[in-house]
């Protein structure tokens, strides 16, 4: 299974096993709070969130480039996740001020997807990014000195194109070189 499709499945596990950590948590709570609706949602909805933000950096943390740009604006999610979630249960009550337990659940998924989307696009590769990692990855990664021939994989340092017999330091020192002028 390639690495992709693994992680995409934790993702989905992580997604899916909120559920069950949410509604034990409301039915933990709602059982020493009777006759209270808000508090079970709101500590349920609290713990979830921080459940799903943690695993969802687990999962993703190997995959991102940490740049102090991104640092800073996924710092800077977790307290804007958090007012969407403020203004969900505003427009709620706003609309019907006895359903407060409808606008804490709405804000919890509001947080959610607001961490989700920012993420998201925080986290995403820049263009830059890319194309540097498919020059050190890319087929072009060594190509003969002489020639241009692509050179990746060969066992032997004799361009099997033009013919030319190189040392592994004129190889090396060759592809260094092209590195510097294509990050200029
Ligand atoms: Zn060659």
């Amino acid at each position: 299974m390639s690495g992709t499709l693994t992680r995409l499945i934790l993702c989905l596990g992580v997604i899916i096993g909120m559920v069950p950590i949410y509604v034990v948590v409301v039915m933990a709570v709602a059982n020493q709070a009777s006759g209270d609706y808000d508090t079970p949602f709101l500590v349920a909805g609290a713990v979830t969130g921080l459940c799903f933000m943690a695993s969802w950096n687990m999962v993703w943390r190997t995959q991102v480039k940490w740049t102090n740009a991104r640092i800073g604006l996924t710092t800077m999610l977790l307290p804007a996740s958090l007012l969407l979630a403020v203004v969900a249960y505003g427009v709620v009550v706003a609309i019907e001020s006895h359903a407060t337990e409808v606008g804490i659940v709405l804000g919890t998924i509001a947080w959610a997807a607001g961490w989700l989307i920012g993420t998201a696009l925080i986290w995403r590769e820049t263009k830059p990014e890319r194309a540097a990692r498919l020059r050190a990855h890319g087929v072009h990664a060594l190509p003969c000195p002489q020639c241009g021939y692509n050179l990746t994989g060969l066992t032997q340092t004799q361009c099997p194109e033009c013919g030319t017999k190189f040392t592994l330091d004129q190889l090396v020192a060759d592809a260094l070189d092209q590195r510097a002028e294509a990050s200029v």
